[in-house]
């Protein structure tokens, strides 16, 4: 089909609105241009978090000489003639808005050739304005670079995030093209460094490995579920991958659903996913999932938003039951067979034992702990037991008893004496005017909170240097999170370094994680870095250091000596907040001495 521009009546129905947000929207609709072109390699660099340059280069089929001016009008597109085409539409784009928009609010040039023409056209355009077109030649394809986005917009340009966050959305959205289209071979490179690369090998396994990092992909499980629509007898297939029960997340961020190829947002989707996990998951936590439906054309209306992140289904309970039903089946089938689990394992090569030897290959360890689940309900003298083959981080008593050597602080409790445990997870005590019920992780988090602040502010020593030099793979996302923070995280105690594309050596963690997996901290600390921060709240220090203390307590389920529960009354009598955690929960339940005398009918 040749470019032209849209009539009229068809323009008055497609869904209108800005498509070009900020540098990630850009780089998203010039991707989708290189997939409709037919691309089986597309190119992305940017500089500058987007701001500077964004290119995007494909071997698709190029546009025509005769047609180049005309792809940056507005409505120009050579994917829809009538509203009737809507209906099937196979396209990515349609509304030919996007090279308009881009090229109104940038300096913008494209190469191109068409494939079954010679020459190649130049075109240099600034704010809409061509300045120059030339034939050149170039190889079958196209290269679109956007320079100085919003330079003509500085309200827009003022609203732009942080050059780092930019930069993350864009590489995750990279990433996520690549998986939904895994024949497509993808590259990222972002200020002269590739972030990301993907084979274009047919196999989204292949390219989750790339972007989840070898030890996540080993925690994922394939989806594959086929509905059938019941009236028409047409087929709703439903395929990916999604996380074990527990690899999870605090956010729905790694859910991502892509519709015929399309990548959508969708609230009730989404939901369908967490469901599948129900009983599965804590509530509040959310698996990373990759699922792209292949749904018929006619049962999805794409043009309802204008950057086509959303879109209307006919019988969206279809939709969903579908998806629910596929996670599910995977889910319970992953569950169910954890002999099997190891089999499907296959990485337990040397080179990786390197890696996990520490803590048990990951695999193993990850068993022993979902069958130690049953233990500790009904078993509690088994705890021991369990927190010496568990990978968890093997509980050293000595933490709770070590004092640190800051000066003593005033009394905010009176003496505490300890009666006993309750649960391995509350310790009773008695105080001059009643009962004191602590909670042992809330309250020892508390305890090394204040130590912790208390080192920072002294500048004590507070890293322990490990013991064998630890790396861990990322994916770009979570590397330029690490990047941005890395300061932060050095000033609280890790010594972390840029190690290669999105891996990093790990050579020291704060002390009190001294016993602790640091690839595994690290890991939770970005994911909670990740879910963003809302104005106001904690600084990112502050953060990272209440992540790092909530790892290093003893947890819930752990039985404590006498000893250890005196040492534990001890600081907590000396918190200068002895009441709440960190995230502000209650440490203790205070039952007065009145209050019981009152509950009992003795007043
Ligand atoms: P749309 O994708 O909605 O048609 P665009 O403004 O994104 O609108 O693109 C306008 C037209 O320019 C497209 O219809 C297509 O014909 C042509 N075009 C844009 N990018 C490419 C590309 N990378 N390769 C081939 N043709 C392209
Ligand atoms: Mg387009």
């Amino acid at each position: 089909m040749s470019i032209h521009v849209l009539p009229d009546d068809v323009i008055a129905q497609i869904a209108a609105g800005e498509v070009v947000e900020r540098p990630a929207s850009v780089v998203k609709e010039l991707i989708e241009n290189a997939l409709d072109a037919g691309a089986s390699a597309v190119d992305v660099m940017t500089e500058k978090g987007g701001r500077q340059t964004i290119r995007v280069a494909d071997n698709g089929t190029g546009i025509k000489a005769d047609e180049a001016a005309l792809s940056i009008t507005r409505h120009a597109t050579s994917k829809l003639h009538s509203i009737d085409d809507l209906i099937n539409i196979q396209t990515l784009g349609f509304r030919g808005e996007a090279l308009s928009s881009i090229a109104a609010v940038s300096k913008m040039s494209i190469t191109t050739r068409h494939q079954d023409e010679a020459a190649g056209t130049f075109l240099v355009l600034e704010g809409s304005r061509i300045l120059k077109q030339q034939a050149v030649g170039a190889p079958s394809g196209t290269v679109v670079t956007v320079e100085h986005l919003f330079f003509n917009t500085p309200a827009r340009l003022k609203f732009l995030k942080k050059e780092t966050t930019e930069k993350r959305q864009i590489s995750s959205l990279v990433t996520r093209y690549a998986m939904a289209y895994p024949r497509v071979r993808f590259r990222l490179e972002q200020d002269g460094r590739e972030a990301f690369s993907s084979i274009g090998s047919g196999q989204i396994s292949d390219v989750i490995m790339r972007v989840l990092g070898l030890d996540k992909f080993r925690q994922m499980i394939e989806v594959s579920g086929e509905d059938t629509i019941r009236e028409t007898g047409q087929r709703i297939g439903v395929y990916g991958f999604t996380s074990m029960p527990d690899y999870n997340r605090a956010d729905r961020s790694q859910i991502t659903l892509f519709v015929n190829g399309r990548w959508i947002q969708d609230t009730s989707l989404t939901y369908a996913v967490t469901q599948a996990y129900h009983t599965f998951l804590m509530t509040g936590r959310h698996p990373v999932t990759i699922l792209l439906l292949d749904i018929p054309p006619e049962e999805v209306d794409v043009n309802v938003h204008p950057t086509k992140a959303e879109v209307r289904f006919r019988d969206p309970n279809i939709i969903f039951a579908a998806v629910q039903r596929a996670v599910r089946r995977a889910v319970i089938e992953y569950a169910e067979t954890p002999l099997l689990r190891s089999s499907r394992q296959p990485l337990t090569t040397d080179t990786f034992d390197d890696h996990t030897s520490r803590w048990h290959s990951g695999i193993d360890s990850h068993n022993a702990e979902q069958l130690d689940i049953a233990w500790e309900l009904d078993s509690p003298g088994n705890y021991s037991h369990q927190h010496q083959t568990g990978h968890d981080e093997i509980y050293n008593p000595g933490m709770i008893l070590d004092s640190s050597n800051a000066p003593l602080k005033p009394r905010t409790l009176p003496a505490l004496r300890v009666v006993g445990q309750v649960g391995a997870m509350y310790i009773v005590a008695e105080g001059p005017v009643g009962m004191y019920l602590v909670d042992q992780h809330a309250a020892h988090e508390r305890i090394l909170y204040e130590q912790f602040m208390d080192a920072q502010q002294r500048k004590a020593h507070i890293t322990q240097h490990t013991l064998e030099v630890q790396t861990i793979d990322l994916s770009p996302a979570e590397a330029n999170l690490i990047e941005e923070n890395l300061t932060t995280l050095r000033a609280v105690g890790f010594e972390i370094e840029p190690f290669g594309v999105n891996t990093f050596v790990i050579r020291g963690v704060p002390a009190i994680l001294a016993n602790t997996d640091p690839v595994e901290v690290l890991e939770e600390v970005l994911d909670d870095l990740a879910t963003g921060q809302a104005p106001g709240q904690t600084s990112i220090e502050e953060r990272i250091i209440i992540h790092v203390c909530k790892r290093a307590a003893v947890k819930a389920g752990q039985i404590l000596s006498l000893d250890e529960m005196q040492a534990l009354m001890r600081q907590l009598e000396r918190c200068e907040s002895p009441h709440t955690c960190p995230h502000g929960r209650p440490t203790m339940l205070h039952l007065s001495s009145d209050h019981l005398a009152r509950e009992f009918g003795r007043k």
